[in-house]
Order: structure tokens, then sequence, then C-alpha cells
């Protein structure tokens, strides 16, 4: 999957990712497993849903976010954890939309 497909995906509402075919873990790079290093990764879509692992907030940002907002580490419903602009409160997050801004494209969370 190339960096347009992504986020084509992204565009489309979903988070594109891979699933390791040995150890069955998730990781959103293409290439071999991060976990295992097994070479047979199949792309697949990732859950909407997780939870928050970790949060922070941010007071000076890039352009394309009014700062104070809050970065998240967001663990997905099957173990993947990515990070993420968090909008909401609580523990529970779903996926909303992906933003571009000059620092690149970031996953926005509610
Ligand atoms: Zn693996």
């Amino acid at each position: 999957m190339s960096y347009k497909e992504f986020t084509e995906g992204i565009g489309e509402g979903k988070i594109i990712g891979y699933r390791c075919e040995h150890c069955r873990r998730f990781s959103l790079k293409e290439g071999r497993c991060p976990f295992c290093g097994s070479p047979i990764m199949v792309e697949t879509e990732m859950p909407r849903k997780g939870r928050i692992v970790a949060r922070t907030e941010i007071s000076v940002a890039p352009g394309g976010f009014s700062p104070p907002y809050t970065v998240a580490l967001i663990e997905l419903s099957n173990g993947l954890r990515i990070m993420g602009v968090f909008e909401g409160e609580g523990e529970k997050v779903e996926f909303s939309e992906a933003r571009e801004n000059s620092a690149g494209i970031a996953l926005v969370f509610r």
C-alpha cells in the first residue's frame, strides 16, 4: 500500500493497516512485521474504536490546528497503538476524520 492509498482510505473514513500472518499483530507500516519480523503482512482495515492509553495537551501547534488541543496514544480494539488528535471526553474513542496540515496527516478521534 502506498502513501496515496493510505490517504485515500483515510478520506473514506477508513484506517488501513496490516495484519501479520505469523503473530497476528497489527501495524500501519508496510513491510516486515515490527514485532516478529515476518515478511507476510496482509492489508486490512483497522477498527474505528479504541481507548485512550495516554494523552497530553499541546499548547504550541503547527498550522491547521488551534492550540490548545490534545494528542493521545490510542489503543484500537485490535491492540494496535497509534497517535492521534483527541477531541472529546472520556476514555473510549472513535475515529472521526483525518486532517492534513503542514506537519502531515493527523488522525482525529472523538
Ligand atoms: Zn508478526
